[in-house]
């Protein structure tokens, strides 16, 4: 019997793998799709077949925003039934955002959404992008021995490895190794040979049904402490009109200031309706509320704990939490649970 080649389906978003400079101010700017395939004529050499679609104009990714995540939705949804998987190109300096937003608003997905892209365009002699663009087809391509999908997650490959998406953060401007996953193991490895961890890749069930989230609240502050931060600023973030959820980016293990003016600006505003959340500024590790006394009062004030969640992580499952308008409990209860393996 013989077995048909895995369809993927390469989506362009935009981004520096795809850029070309402008000629007279020397700036990169998105380019368009075409350009880019003509530039890697060893895609005719892999074992599956290639489709693609772009964004009509394609973006710089600091551009992005929720609508353009839905956007991105309604591709995978459209074609959801008719490819084996997905590789999104994607700029890299929001790339952690939307793979974790997508990680939310795809329930039950059981196919790959592989998120890549570069530090140097694709044109470039010493560029990054097609190992990353070739290994990423590759691994959205994988099928095990009952010819299914054996990724079924939303990821995230760059520089050799493949990270679950909603746990990555881009930790360097420079570097091509721009990427990391600091509170969750990488779960491949592209050396001699594609290393896949099996034992830390999600497994949902082949026949879910996929259900795609697309209401997304943006009603969100995210304030990242500092020692002298001021009552006045803290205040005026508190009273943005609408405001539905403050994130807090706190010191190490979920620890903040013990100043009354602080905790009863919190605690107001918890009365007032808004949900305050406690994710750690420190890249790796997560909050522990209660561990010191700089954190028990958090705790006892109702602020929800993000765990060992990434920023990126926090504020798309609030937009995708806010977006359901569940009830208070039901929120801190949810938030503080792994919906899509970006908590532990
Ligand atoms: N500014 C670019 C973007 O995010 C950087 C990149 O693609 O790496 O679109």
């Amino acid at each position: 019997m013989s077995v048909s080649k895995p369809n993927i389906l390469l989506i362009y978003t935009g981004g520096t793998i795809g850029m070309v400079k402008d000629i007279e101010t020397g700036a990169l700017h998105a380019f368009n799709f075409n350009n880019l395939l003509k530039q890697i004529p060893e895609l005719k050499l892999l074992d599956c077949k290639i489709e693609t679609i772009s964004f009509e104009s394609p973006i710089d990714s600091s551009n992005m925003n929720p609508e353009h995540w839905v956007q991105i939705a309604d591709i995978i949804e459209s074609y959801y039934n008719n490819f084996d998987g997905f590789v999104v190109l994607h700029g890299s300096d929001t790339m952690s955002y939307t793979a974790s937003a997508l990680s939310f608003m795809l329930e039950n997905l059981a196919k790959p959404i592989v998120f890549t892209g570069a530090q140097l365009p694709i044109g470039d002699l010493r560029t990054d992008a097609k190992e990353n663009l070739i290994t990423s087809i590759q691994l959205a391509s994988l099928n095990n021995e009952k010819n299914a999908p054996v990724i079924r997650e939303v990821c995230l490959y760059f520089e050799y490895k493949l990270y679950r998406g909603n746990r990555t953060t881009k930790i360097n401007a420079e570097h091509f190794q721009a990427f990391k996953s600091l509170n969750y193991p990488c779960l491949a490895e592209s050396g001699v040979h594609l290393k896949i961890n099996h034992q830390y890749l999600l497994k949902p069930e082949l026949d879910a049904h996929l259900k795609v989230h697309k209401e997304l609240d943006n009603n969100i502050a995210l304030i990242k402490l500092f020692p002298g931060i001021k009552e006045a600023y803290l205040n005026s973030v508190l009273h943005t009109p609408n405001l539905k959820a403050l994130i807090l980016e706190t010191y190490g293990s979920g620890n903040c200031t013990t100043d009354k003016w602080f905790v009863d600006a919190l605690k107001n505003a918890i009365l007032n309706g808004i949900h305050i959340i406690n994710v750690t500024q420190c890249v790796g590790g997560g909050v522990n509320m209660g561990q010191y006394e700089t954190s028990s009062h958090l705790k006892r004030i109702g602020v929800i704990s993000g765990k060992d969640m990434t920023t990126e992580s926090a504020i798309t499952k609030l937009m995708y939490l806010l977006g359901k308008s569940i009830s208070r409990e039901l929120l801190k209860n949810m938030f503080e649970t792994s919906l899509r393996g970006e908590i532990a």
